[in-house]
């Protein structure tokens, strides 16, 4: 793995933590995307190196709307950007960790990713996303 890409913090309202995030960050959102797949609104902010996303779920039995019921708003995953996700789900697989689903798929900002099943991480939700070359 290469960095942490991107940390994602679940909130209940994106337009109200969007403005709260611009005011702490001193930066503003550069992108918002909905993921119709996740059933999510994301924004996405720069610092430094690393990326803050937003997570508001658009149904409440989407995963970040049902994470929200049961933990309230706050960290949700750690994203770790990747060379080669299929090589890194080899490589992770073979080493006994759990994914959410079998292949990666198109998430938010132009990346395709892949979840590990928190039961297997510690109770922690890992993201694995690799940039999407000329998308
Ligand atoms: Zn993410």
């Amino acid at each position: 793995m290469q960095k942490v890409e991107h940390i994602g913090i679940a909130v209940k309202n994106l337009e109200a933590s969007k403005k709260l995030f611009e005011s702490l960050l001193n930066t503003f959102c550069y992108k918002v995307e909905s993921v119709e797949s996740e059933m999510v609104s994301t924004a996405f902010f720069k610092v430094g190196d690393t990326k803050i996303e937003l997570l508001e779920t658009t149904n409440p039995e989407g995963a970040v709307g049902k994470f929200i019921e049961k933990r309230g708003e706050g960290l949700h995953h750690i994203a770790y950007e990747v060379a080669d996700i299929h090589a890194e789900i080899k490589r992770l697989k073979a080493a006994g960790f759990v994914f959410t689903r079998q292949e990666p798929f198109r998430g938010a900002d132009n990346k395709m990713v892949i979840f590990l099943h928190p039961k297997s991480t510690n109770g922690v939700l890992i993201e694995l996303c690799q940039e999407i070359v000329g998308g």
